[in-house]
């Protein structure tokens, strides 16, 4: 008898007749005998449209107000579950972030789970199935919060760490996380296996299985999960520590973004400081700044900086450099227009050539790379977005995925 988190995402609970459908594998699993967590999102688009009713209002709306409403899409989804579980005669009780409680800390909207009260839950495991809305909790002042877009996830994984729980399931509509875009690269395959770094990596740059903090935090704790699809059997995806894992290919997915955007400053001073100075107020705006890259100066005077931010943060980049006096530049151009796309794959480390391999298969494609940066086990680089699905394809045919 196992004790199981069974996570299930928005479209996975999107209809009625899917809540049904859900309550099904629940069921089944309760009738292995094991005991089981239920974790649901909100109905897919759901947070979403309650975003847009706020915005109606004010776009700025209260932080506290936005969490009372947001948590009320998984509370919906919690119930209805809850009674197609009792339709079907199983015994089933669905609790509130404030009836468990799950206990959080941090801002409004962003707030992340600390801890949760187990006894009840646990008692009554014995005799029944416990259904839990994901994405949100109570602060020490008994305000509901909620943590993050995405965030079921998160509440699934720290509900496996609180509730010392065997496993960690994450029900979605793909049934496994792929070598690539399964809807945009039709050869992409299905890994059966991935370490947690791996995982980390491909859900950060781009692939949206899973919420890359809930993988940090499995990673940290080791909680095996397991993602899989809400409506095939097939298997899914494990993801756990590397230990466990052959690296038989140096590279194991390739993942694709197009949030981000790329700034250059033209004709700044060459002296020490100026990167700081130049950084600095982003850094103060929370602007998170991922490549950079710094020219050789020809004049020995004057260089270039490119670096790339969120898309979303550009204009708010643009207007924080254009005020900055510490920095004197000849002129600022901006290109949104560019795409990520990367390697990843823990057996980069072991491999020599991989590096070299990417830049000539981009080369045979006639893409242009604009920005790298590399880690240990990725490599990504920015180019111009019509390029992507080229780039995508090139990358997983020579790094032998399809
Ligand atoms: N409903 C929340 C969202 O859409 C949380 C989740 O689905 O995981 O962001
Ligand atoms: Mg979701």
């Amino acid at each position: 008898m196992l004790k199981k988190i069974l996570k299930f995402g928005g479209t996975s609970v999107g209809t009625i007749e899917r809540i049904q459908h859900v309550a099904k594998i629940i069921k089944k699993e309760y009738d292995f005998g094991n005991k089981v967590i239920a974790i649901v999102s909100a109905m897919s688009g759901k947070t979403n449209e309650l975003i847009k009713m706020s915005k109606s209002i004010d776009e700025e709306f209260d932080k506290r107000e936005l969490d009372v409403l947001l948590s009320s899409g998984e509370q919906v989804t919690a119930a209805l579950l809850a009674g197609a579980l009792k339709r079907l005669n199983v015994k089933a009780k669905s609790w509130l972030n404030w009836q468990v409680p799950i206990l959080t800390e941090g801002k409004h909207f962003n707030s992340r789970i600390v801890n949760a009260r187990t006894n009840e839950i646990d008692n009554f495991l014995n005799e029944g199935i416990a259904i839990i809305p994901g994405f949100q909790g109570i602060s020490k002042n008994g305000d509901i919060t909620t943590i993050g877009r995405g965030g079921s996830d998160a509440t699934a994984v720290a509900l496996a760490k609180i509730f010392k729980t065997d496993s960690c399931e994450i029900y979605t509509d793909v049934d496994g996380v792929y070598s690539s875009d399964p809807n945009k690269i039709p050869v992409a395959k299905k890994i059966e296996k991935i370490s947690y770094d791996e995982m980390l990596e491909l859900s950060s740059l781009g692939a949206k299985v899973m919420q890359p903090s809930a993988v940090q935090t499995s990673m940290i704790y080791k909680i095996p999960l397991e993602v899989r699809s809400t409506f095939t059997d097939r298997k899914g995806t494990r993801i756990f520590d590397h230990e466990n894992l052959d690296y038989s290919k140096s590279v194991t997915g390739v993942a694709y973004s197009k949030d981000d955007a790329k700034l250059t400053i033209i004709g700044v001073e060459d002296k020490p400081g100026v990167a700081a100075n130049l950084f600095e107020p982003l850094n103060d705006a929370q602007i998170n700044v991922d490549m950079v890259i710094q020219n050789i100066s020809s004049d020995e005077k004057t260089t270039d900086i490119t670096f790339t931010i969120k898309r979303v943060d550009l204009l708010k980049t643009k207007k924080i450099l254009e005020k900055n006096q510490n920095i004197k530049y000849k002129k600022i151009t901006h290109n949104d227009k560019v795409s990520k796309v990367s390697i990843v794959g823990a057996g980069m480390v072991s491999t020599p050539g991989v590096t070299y391999k990417m830049f000539k298969g981009l080369a045979e494609s006639k893409i242009n790379i604009l920005a790298i940066s590399t880690s240990e086990i990725k490599l990504s680089v920015i180019i111009n977005e019509e390029n992507t699905l080229k780039a995508v394809k090139k990358l997983h045919t020579i790094f032998d995925l399809d």
